[in-house]
């Protein structure tokens, strides 16, 4: 059985970018007659804003796009990323890290390794087991928790390159440990970080296929190789191409794209669907019949 789902974070409005991957996610669930769920991502509080969860909702339904079920919202979730993590550490595949940003950034600087514009460094690894100064922790009290990558990337006979295939994208790999390290599973400020929570809910909603927008593709190795470690399955991945805003960057919220025009909802859905190369509905058509035609087409290019 397909489930599909759109993950938006309310940190506000939907814009042209996110109602592509909100559009090509409903698209491929209704192409392979599955159900389609809306997750919030309000993991992040201190980025959410009051009222755009709402706002993202009414969007949605203003677009026809209607999940199959109520949707589910991270921020109330907090108990089942927690058992997940407890069943990492139990297991030494996750570990407390009471490195400030400086510090990691001191740690990297001695190993010659500096920071380059938008290039998040891998973690120095500093207090990763068995090598980590216990008394140093002792006096620091703030702790994140980071997964243990080089265990991580040994389980169940896998080797240390992470391997998937995205439907567009083609065929792809990453050595997690080489290029990111040992990411954050808990912040040191008490909220989940991105990458647990999407892991832990996919499985927890068992989504089978995962459509969003080509900014994520970059996560999907660490969320493959979460997966391993918590013995989850993995769902198949494709990933949208990005709206490009004028100074060629990627169109978001941060550099001012504009909320999608509620009065007008098949205008905003018709620019999507060109952007997924499907073709303008018929003339006089409605909105409910441009989406029968853009899931048919769908259906033969892509299923
Ligand atoms: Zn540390």
């Amino acid at each position: 059985m397909y489930v599909g789902r759109f993950a938006p974070s309310p940190t506000g409005p939907l814009h042209a970018g996110s109602l592509v991957a909100a559009l090509a996610s409903w698209l491929d669930a209704r192409a392979h007659s599955g159900r389609w769920l809306v997750r919030i991502e309000d993991v992040d509080t201190p980025r959410c804003r009051p009222g755009a969860a709402e706002l993202i909702l009414n969007q949605l339904a203003a677009c026809g796009l209607q999940p199959d079920e109520p949707p589910a919202f991270q921020s109330k979730r907090g108990a089942i990323y927690q058992q997940a993590l407890d069943q990492l550490s139990a297991r030494k595949l996750a570990y407390p890290c009471a490195c400030s940003r400086k510090e990691i950034e001191q740690a990297q600087a001695a190993r010659g390794v500096v920071r380059t514009r938008g290039n998040e460094l891998p973690y120095p690894g500093t207090c990763r087991p068995p090598h980590h100064h216990a008394d140093a922790h002792q006096s620091r009290t703030a702790k994140a928790w980071r997964l243990h990558s080089g265990l991580a990337s040994g389980i169940s006979g896998h080797d240390h390159l992470v391997r998937w295939h995205d439907r567009r994208l083609g065929d792809q790999e990453q050595n997690v440990e080489a290029a990111v390290g040992d990411f954050i599973l808990k912040r040191a400020d008490g909220l989940w970080a991105y990458q647990l929570a999407v892991v832990v809910d996919d499985a927890d909603q068992c989504i089978t296929h995962v459509v969003r927008g080509q900014d994520l593709a970059d996560n999907t190795p660490r969320q493959i190789l979460l997966q391993r470690a918590l013995g989850l399955k993995t769902p198949s991945y494709m990933h949208t191409p990005l709206v490009v805003a004028s100074d060629g960057e990627k169109l978001s919220k941060q550099n001012g794209a504009q909320a999608l025009d509620l009065d007008d909802p098949l205008h905003a859905l018709r620019q999507a669907a060109e952007h997924l190369a499907l073709n303008p509905p018929q003339c006089n058509g409605t909105l409910t019949t441009a989406l029968s035609q853009w899931t048919r087409e769908w259906a033969l290019k892509r299923v």
